[in-house]
């Protein structure tokens, strides 16, 4: 099956009470090991790509040709979105360009008169290309690419705002931190996203930064209109400590341990173990 938008997908998750995946990609191994899972599991998923990620992969249409090729090759039935991971205003117009099927435009570190004017002005061209768009308020903490920021907590008036210009779906921070948690953090605002939830009515929320957010709070944040969820780093780290182990236990030195298709195997189903774990607290296995 084509690359589909994710309108569709967040449509029936909203009104289901589940969230489908999004989860970032970083290479072949990482698209292979997501999409294969997806189809076992028949669930939609979310390939998400940030612009350092893009960068790091050739470019957008190295990306757009790799996924395209695999959804083929593998014969790939379950919706699969490509989307662009907290897009800048540029970065969004060269994926659209490039073929992607969803973009997010992150303007939160705008004023919100500039963010909603760029937002609106994507919204109109995704509306043209049939893609779907994220947008977010309130930014979310930790770090992303280099940019640093305090987990904060979106103003469920904008939020209102910037739903209202005909975005697809909704990002706002209710404290969540992309990255490891700190041991101190307060955990999510769940009063912030009941009051966004209660503004923005059937608007699909996205929630970021899904590493490290214990089982409760996910389904808490799903019962309180999240259908949408991010995971980036807990697929990092899976894949680091399944990589750390081979080599540590000196499997690289035997026989044809060097092999990269042997070297990347371990971290490789490392990260389909944390897929699969995800869409299973997600509840969006055999909603394909
Ligand atoms: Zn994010």
């Amino acid at each position: 099956m084509p690359l589909v938008n994710a309108k569709e997908m967040l449509t029936k998750a909203k009104a289901g009470h589940y969230a489908v995946g999004q989860f970032n990609i970083n290479n072949l191994e990482w698209t292979k090991s997501i999409l294969l899972t997806a189809q076992e599991m028949n669930s939609p998923v979310i390939l998400g790509v940030s612009e350092g990620a893009g960068k790091y992969m050739c470019g957008y249409k190295t990306v757009v040709g790799m996924v395209e090729g695999m959804l083929e090759g593998l014969n790939i039935t379950v919706p699969v979105a490509l989307h662009l991971d907290h897009g800048s205003y540029e970065g969004a117009k060269a994926c659209i360009e490039a073929g992607f099927s969803s973009i997010m435009f992150d303007g939160s570190h705008y004023p919100i008169d500039e963010n909603i004017a760029k937002t609106k002005e994507l919204v109109a061209i995704c509306e043209e290309k049939g893609l779907s768009i994220e947008a977010e308020v309130g930014s979310i903490g930790g770090e992303e690419d280099g940019v640093v920021g305090a987990g904060e907590c979106a103003d469920p008036d904008e939020c209102k705002m910037i739903a209202d210009l005909g975005v697809t779906m909704l990002a706002a921070g209710i404290g969540n931190i992309h990255g490891k948690y700190p041991a101190n953090w307060a955990g999510l605002s769940f009063e912030t996203l009941a009051a966004v939830q209660e503004k923005t009515g059937t608007m699909p929320l996205v929630l970021h930064g899904g590493t490290g957010i214990p089982a409760d709070m996910i389904k808490k944040a799903i019962s309180l209109g999240v259908s949408k969820i991010n995971v980036n780093t807990e697929c990092q780290l899976a894949f680091q400590d399944a990589t750390r182990k081979y080599i540590e236990a000196g499997k690289d030195l035997e026989g044809k341990g060097f092999d990269p298709r042997k070297l990347l195997a371990p971290g490789s189903e490392a990260i389909k173990a944390t897929v699969r774990e995800k869409i299973e607290l997600f509840g969006s296995a055999n909603k394909a």
